[in-house]
């Protein structure tokens, strides 16, 4: 699992240093494709439950599972790219959320919340702690800041399969639920808005976007808890 995540690592960092205006997010999942193609690692997401792209492509509004598209990026908006991807039968699942061109204040406090209540939650991954003590850093995090948590979409656990039990939301009371146990692999991934915690998907039966409009961010790692604390495997 560390090679699956060092490789999904390093494909985000691709596509994060190719994301300014002009660029479209269907160029990204391309780039994408052929580094996996390259390293003969297979795509998660592509033909998952019909999905018919390598990455998510989620902009502004957009809060998981976009579609990649041919509109260009413009400079103000924000991008979240989730990829995955199986090599030697294990599966890494990352998200990062990246400005475009220059972005408002308010934004940038959104990207970095999010990112900081990722990190929260993984700070929680420890032996001995329960499953809920990172949902509950993570929301606590995030609602410090005045922002919210989506409900409908949650972390997961994962290894030979993309998502395994068990679930992870990123909202509830803190020690509660299965113990944490070294050995495990989860994928910890908040989303959170800047408004209102509302989604609605829409009519591609997968896009998912904030009820108001506003803008929603997404940061993922898959982790290891280990008898040394958590490991993140989808870090460079
Ligand atoms: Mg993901
Ligand atoms: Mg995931």
């Amino acid at each position: 699992m560390r090679t699956a995540g060092r490789m999904v690592a390093e494909v985000l960092q691709l596509l994060r240093e190719k994301v300014q205006p002009g660029v479209t997010t269907f160029e990204l999942d391309q780039l994408a494709e052929k580094q996996c193609i390259k390293w003969k690692a297979k795509p998660a997401f592509k033909g998952y439950g019909g999905f018919p792209f390598t990455i998510c492509a989620s902009p502004n509004d957009r809060v998981v599972h976009g579609f990649p598209d041919r509109e260009p990026l413009q400079s103000g908006d924000i991008l979240s790219i989730d990829f995955g991807l199986i090599i030697d039968s294990f599966y890494g699942d990352s998200a990062i959320t990246v400005p475009v061109g220059k972005i408002d204040s308010k934004t940038e406090q959104l990207l970095m919340v999010t990112n900081d209540s990722l990190h929260c939650g993984i700070a929680a991954a420890v032996t001995g702690g329960h499953l809920s003590d990172i949902s509950n850093a993570v929301q606590i995090r995030a609602e410090k800041s005045g922002f919210s948590v989506v409900r409908e979409f949650v972390g997961h656990g994962i290894g030979r399969r993309l998502h395994e039990d068990p679930q992870i939301p990123n909202y509830g009371v803190a020690g509660v639920g299965p113990k944490l146990k070294e050995g495990m692999t989860i994928a910890i991934e908040p989303m959170v808005n800047a408004g209102l915690s509302g989604v609605k998907v829409l009519e591609d039966g997968w896009t998912a976007v904030t009820v108001d409009g506003k803008r929603s961010a997404h940061f993922e790692h898959t982790i290891a808890i280990t008898e040394n604390g958590p490991e993140i495997l989808t870090r460079l």
